[in-house]
């Protein structure tokens, strides 16, 4: 009973250990895994990050000539970090402890996957060409 006392006492005056979400933004654990951050400059269109991603989150589409194009859906990332960890350039992928924001205007990506492929095929067909 006596602990108990000086507990609850002790418990008036220390900190609470919980925060006043959404008041106050609750602060994320250690070693917490975010969006992905991408950087051009340092790419060297390998498409690694492309070909590990479970969920499909990262797609290139390509132009005639063959340059490609990263694109990256922040909804359907789920935070593995497998991207980073595949990509031979270091700093050019980097995970943020941010999530995604509120969806207010998704990307079409059904429309982007679509346009990923076809641009791909597109390429390979007119390099089969080039190379009668
Ligand atoms: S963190 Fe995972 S899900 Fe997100 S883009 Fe990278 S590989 Fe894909
Ligand atoms: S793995 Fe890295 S270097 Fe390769 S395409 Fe992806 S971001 Fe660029």
């Amino acid at each position: 009973m006596k602990e108990m006392l000086i507990q609850s006492i002790k418990n008036l005056f220390s900190k609470p250990e919980t925060v006043l979400y959404p008041a106050e933004p609750s602060p994320p654990p250690p070693g917490y895994r975010g969006l992905i951050v991408y950087e051009e400059s340092l790419c060297i269109f390998c498409t690694k990050c492309e070909l590990v991603c479970p969920p499909g989150a990262i797609r290139f589409t390509y132009t005639d000539d063959g340059k490609k194009k990263f694109h990256y859906n922040p909804y359907l990332c789920i935070y593995c970090g497998e991207c980073v960890r595949a990509c031979p350039k270091p700093g050019c992928l980097t995970q943020v402890e941010e999530t995604a924001p509120p969806e207010t205007s998704p990307p079409d990506w059904d429309s982007l996957e679509r346009e990923a492929e076809e641009s791909k095929k597109r390429f390979l067909a007119s390099r089969k060409k080039k190379k009668g």
